[in-house]
C-alpha cells in the first residue's frame, strides 16, 4: 500500500489519465503552492501530533465499528457500520475540513473560503474555522440559502459569514465560481477549502489523505472484533470522499471486495440520477478529468438524487482510476431503496442514517440477502437528523419500512 499512496497521484496530480489541474495559469500557480506547502507541512511532527490530538479530543475519534445484530439476523449476512455519524458535527466531512483549515493555519493564511450547496460542507467548515479561530466566508446560492435555512443558521451561529450568490441559477455552480473568484482576489492571505475528493490537484489527494483515517481505524477495529477482514466494504459516492477514506484501509487486501454506491435517483434516463460512473464518460469538469455526466455540448447534465449530498455531475478522479483498474466496483441504489434503508436502519437498529449514507446501507442489505455467510462493512457517513423533515413530508414516518 505504501507504494500505491506514493505513486497515486503522480506529481502532476494524475491517477492514470484522471485528475490533473485543468485550470487557468494563475490558479495553477496557486494550486502548486498549496501542493508544495501540503507536502512539507503534513509530514512535520507538529502537524501530525496536533491533528492526532484534535481527532481524539475534539472529534471523538476513533468512531466505533458496530455490528447490526437485528438487521443481520433478519437478512442472513452480517452488516457492520463504521460510525462516522458519531464523528463531531455528525458526518465524515469534518475529517477533511479540520485538516484543510489546520493546513491553512500552518500556511499563515488569515481567512478560509468555501462554497456550499446543501450546507453540509459549509457547516463542517464553519466548525473547523471556529476551532482554529480563522474567519470563514461561505458562498451559497440564493436558492440554497432559502432551501437550507437550518444549515445557514448553524453556519452563522458558528461565526461564519454566509454570502448569498445571486448569479445564474443561484445554486452550487455559481457558488463555486464566486468562491474561486474571491480566493483569486487574495490568494496570499486566504485559502480555498474544497468539500470532497474533487477539483484540481492537489485537492483530491489532500482530502483523501485526511479521510484515510476512517479506513485505517475500521480495518483494525474489524479485525479486533471478528478476527478476520470483511468480505466486502461499501460506501456511498457523491464526490467520493467518505468512500475513498474507507477504501484506503482495504486497497491492499485483494480478498476484500470494494463497492461504491452511486445514486440512481428516479431512474436511468438523463436527468433522473447522478450516477456519474455508471452512466458517465471521461471528461473535464471543475478543473479535473474524471467520469462526468455531460450533455453533447459539454455542459453539465442536470442530475437528481433524493440525497442532496450525492447529486454531483462528476466523481473524484481516484475513483475513476480504481474502477478502470477493476479494484472497486460501482453499483447503484435508487431513491426508493435509499428511503427503505433509511427506515430499516432506524427501526431495526435505532440509528437514523443520513439519506446519503442510506444508499450504502441499501446496497449492504442487498448484499446480506445474497450472501448469508458473508460480511459487509458500510461507511455510515453521517446521521440523518438533517433529513427527518424532508423524509416525513415526502415519505411519511415509516409505513414502508414495516412492510419490508
Ligand atoms: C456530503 C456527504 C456525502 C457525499 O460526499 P462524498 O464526498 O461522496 O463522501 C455523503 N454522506 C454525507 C453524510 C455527506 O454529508
Amino acid at each position: 500500500m505504501s507504494t500505491y499512496f506514493k505513486n497515486y497521484p503522480n506529481n502532476e496530480g494524475f491517477f492514470g489519465p484522471y485528475g490533473g489541474m485543468y485550470v487557468p495559469d494563475n490558479l495553477k500557480i496557486e494550486m502548486r503552492k498549496i501542493a508544495e506547502a501540503y507536502h512539507r507541512i503534513s509530514k512535520s511532527h507538529d502537524f501530525i501530533s496536533e491533528l492526532r490530538q484534535i481527532r481524539k479530543h475534539f472529534q471523538g475519534r476513533p468512531t466505533p465499528v458496530y455490528y447490526c445484530h437485528n438487521l443481520s439476523e433478519k437478512l442472513g449476512g452480517r452488516i457492520y457500520l463504521k460510525r462516522e455519524d458519531l464523528n463531531h458535527s455528525g458526518a465524515h466531512k469534518l475529517n477533511h475540513c479540520m485538516g484543510e483549515v489546520m493546513l491553512a493555519k500552518y500556511m499563515g493564511k488569515k481567512k478560509v473560503i468555501a462554497e456550499t450547496g446543501a450546507g453540509q460542507h459549509g457547516v463542517a467548515m464553519a466548525t473547523a474555522a471556529a476551532y482554529f479561530g480563522l474567519p470563514c466566508d461561505i458562498y451559497m446560492g440564493e436558492v440554497d440559502v432559502a432551501k437550507q435555512h437550518p444549515n445557514v443558521l448553524r453556519m452563522q451561529i458558528l461565526g461564519a459569514n454566509v454570502i448569498p450568490v445571486s448569479a445564474g441559477q443561484k445554486t452550487l455552480k455559481e457558488a463555486v465560481d464566486a468562491a474561486f473568484e474571491a480566493y483569486l482576489r487574495d490568494p496570499e492571505s486566504t485559502m480555498y477549502c474544497i468539500g470532497s475528493v474533487v477539483g484540481p490537484h492537489p485537492f483530491p489527494m489532500i482530502v483523501r489523505d485526511f479521510q484515510k483515517v476512517v479506513g485505517e481505524e475500521a480495518r483494525a477495529q474489524f479485525l479486533d472484533m471478528t478476527g478476520e477482514l470483511p468480505d466486502a466494504v461499501c460506501a456511498c459516492v457523491g464526490g467520493g470522499s467518505n468512500a475513498i477514506g474507507l477504501f484506503c484501509g482495504f486497497l491492499d487486501d485483494p480478498e476484500v471486495s470494494l463497492y461504491g454506491v452511486e445514486p440512481l435517483g428516479r431512474g436511468k434516463q438523463p436527468g433522473e440520477h447522478a450516477a456519474s460512473m455508471t452512466f458517465g464518460k471521461p471528461g473535464i469538469l471543475h478543473g479535473f478529468n474524471s467520469y462526468t455526466l455531460q450533455n453533447a455540448d459539454g455542459s453539465p447534465m442536470p442530475v437528481h438524487s433524493v440525497a442532496s449530498g450525492l447529486d454531483y455531475q462528476s466523481v473524484g478522479p481516484e475513483h475513476a482510476w480504481l474502477r478502470d483498474q477493476g479494484r472497486v466496483a460501482y453499483v447503484t441504489a435508487d431513491d426508493r431503496e435509499a428511503i427503505d434503508a433509511f427506515f430499516a436502519l432506524s427501526r431495526h437498529e435505532g440509528i437514523i442514517p443520513a439519506i446519503e449514507s442510506s444508499h450504502a446501507v441499501a446496497y449492504a442489505i442487498r448484499y446480506a440477502q445474497k450472501h448469508p455467510h458473508g460480511s459487509i462493512l458500510v461507511n455510515l457517513s453521517g446521521r440523518g437528523d438533517k433529513d427527518i423533515d424532508y423524509v416525513a413530508e415526502h415519505f411519511g414516518t415509516g409505513s414502508t419500512a414495516s412492510a419490508r
